[in-house]
């Protein structure tokens, strides 16, 4: 049976990783993989968080299964992070799932489930797995305009023309904040276009929402999230807790599905659950727990928030500090977007060979399409890197 497997392209972020490792050069500079670095290059388990763990290890008294949504708390604490007071909590049906991934996997196969003929449309480009998800699970993808690639914003009229396209019933996938991996995000009037051209269209949004605090604050990366959500009759949310957590390898998201229609909740309370027990049963409890015992807790919360802050200043920090090299060196301000995106991503809009040029002349390791983790700088490194922009002629 095995023989007849298919070898898969390599994952071309899990290979660069992989080339970083083995190259011998000390000045390497690794702006590859999606995790935050600090200004030593750790991705440090956040202080909340290692609170928290040491507090459950002398409380909890069971590891007994949860339920198949999770723990109800995780979902209360989260629906109020991600959504606020947008809309009331009984018009919100959610499962804690195992990492956003998991959330945009099960929202995928709820959408394929209610509407086979749905099609997906996703913002060009994306973050790959949406894609190669949507593939695997033999939906059909439309793709939208979305970068602009002389002034490395977003096309907003090339955004909503495509979307227009799109008929009752399609759905539409956003990110929620700090698009990934452009770097390049809407206004909150480009939001409210977005919403009109939704209820013209009768297309469903689906919000995949991975980075919330890291681009303008806590409550500024939902303020899109929230329209949409308070603006349609239908929406899919998918919530990450692996980057604003810092708890990557704990696996924690959550899925919510809002609906105009409360007298459906149950239904779709039961079908979110149902989608669980198929897939993988109950989902991962430790992160979710560790999660809700922070948003929870006054002091944890605000321990937590006070670093999430400082995670997200010393991003900006780097982002104004390379956006000012680059306009000193190149005596141009065509390097200003770098300082205008947020999130831990920008891409540089720039041509695959001159990405291997970085890597190959100055050890500096991006991704083939040209996006940088920003996080991964430090104030050593930036003018390392914007020196080698300007030398192979970004
Ligand atoms: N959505 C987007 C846009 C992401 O960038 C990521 C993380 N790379 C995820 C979802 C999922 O993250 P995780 O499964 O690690 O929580």
């Amino acid at each position: 049976m095995f023989e007849t497997l298919k070898a898969r392209p390599a994952d071309g972020i899990l290979a660069l990783m992989q080339m970083f490792k083995d190259d011998p050069r000390d000045n390497k500079i690794d702006l590859g993989v999606g995790v935050y670095k600090d200004a030593t290059g750790l991705t440090p388990i956040m202080r909340a968080v290692k609170a928290a763990e040491h507090t459950l290890w002398e409380t909890q008294d069971s590891k007994v299964y949860t339920g198949l949504a999770g723990d109800p708390a995780f979902s209360d604490a989260m629906v109020a992070l991600v959504l606020g007071s947008a809309v009331p909590r009984d018009a919100v049906a959610s499962v804690a799932t195992p990492g956003g991934t998991g959330a945009v996997r099960q929202a995928f196969e709820l959408i394929r489930m209610a509407r086979p003929d749905a099609r997906v449309f996703v913002s060009d480009p994306t973050w790959p797995n949406h894609v190669s998800i949507l593939n695997y699970l033999g939906m059909e993808v439309v793709r939208y305009r979305y970068f602009d690639s002389e002034t490395r914003g977003v096309d907003f009229d090339g955004m909503m023309a495509d979307l227009k396209t799109a008929r009752a019933g399609d759905v539409i996938l956003l990110h929620g904040c700090c698009h990934n991996p452009t770097g390049a995000n809407l206004n909150l009037t480009e939001w409210q276009a977005v919403v009109e051209t939704l209820l013209e269209t009768g297309a469903v949004p689906m919000i995949d929402i991975a980075y919330q605090g890291f681009g303008d604050g806590l409550e500024e990366d939902a303020a899109g999230t929230r329209l949409v959500a308070s603006s349609v009759p239908e929406c899919l949310i998918a919530a990450s807790c692996s980057k604003n957590f810092g708890i990557y390898r704990e696996r924690t998201g959550i899925l919510m599905a809002v609906s105009a229609n409360k007298g459906a909740r149950k239904l779709h309370q039961d079908t979110l659950a149902f989608l669980n027990r198929q897939n993988y049963s109950f989902p991962p409890d430790h992160g979710a727990r560790l999660v809700t015992m922070i948003l929870t807790d006054e002091s944890l919360r605000a321990d937590w928030q006070a670093e999430l802050e400082d995670v997200r200043l010393s991003m900006l920090t780097l982002r104004q500090h390379l956006a000012d090299e680059l306009q000193q060196l190149s005596g141009s301000d065509r390097f200003g977007f770098l300082a205008q995106h947020r999130g831990m991503f920008s891409l540089l809009g720039t041509t695959p060979d001159r990405v291997q040029a970085l890597r190959e002349q100055n050890g500096i390791y991006m991704v083939g399409d040209s996006r940088m983790n920003i996080a991964g700088l430090n104030a050593q490194t930036v003018p390392i890197l914007a020196r080698a922009i300007v030398d192979v002629g970004v």
